[in-house]
């Protein structure tokens, strides 16, 4: 899938469960991180594109962070989320992803071909979705991004100290 259809389909998708900003935003950024890891060296949906170190990352950071709250954490384990959508978006390809080992067959459940129309109707109405759900929980009020809003100002006086 393309970069920006995982920042768009990954993104709906944490708006609509968290409505928060910085989730989704952590979300989008982890969203092409399975790809960006390849770096031209990992062969492509391989070891990056492997489940189970994501899941383990993602369950670590949430149970830690649960443990003991930690804004860094948090963060971190939404970006972990949105590697984990990632691979879940690639399974839906013809290509799929592999599941027994990093290099072993790939498998898909064949819904579309990376660059073509039919991946392109499958973001939209996923993404659409999405976002239906997030506006039928209020996710796009004014009261709700005003309250979002003290969120990522307070979270960003963290950066700028
Ligand atoms: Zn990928």
């Amino acid at each position: 899938m393309r970069w920006q259809y995982h920042k768009l389909t990954s993104g709906a998708a944490i708006y609509a469960v968290t409505g928060g900003y910085f989730p989704t935003c952590m979300a989008m950024i982890g969203s092409i991180l399975p790809d960006l890891l390849e770096m031209g060296i990992v062969r492509h949906r391989t070891a990056t594109h492997w489940p189970p170190p994501w899941i383990v990352l993602a369950l670590v950071s949430y149970e830690t962070c649960r443990l003991f709250p930690n804004v860094w954490m948090y963060l971190f384990s939404f970006i972990c989320i949105g590697a984990l959508l990632h691979l879940g978006e690639d399974y839906l390809s013809v290509t799929g992803i592999p599941f027994l080992s990093p290099g072993s067959r790939r498998r898909g459940a064949e819904l579309y071909v990376t660059g073509t129309m039919g991946e392109a109707i499958l973001v939209m109405l996923v993404t659409g979705l999405f976002l239906l759900l997030a506006w039928r929980r209020g996710f796009f009020t004014t009261g709700h991004a005003m309250e979002e809003i003290v969120k990522v100002k307070s979270l960003s006086a963290l950066f700028w100290r």
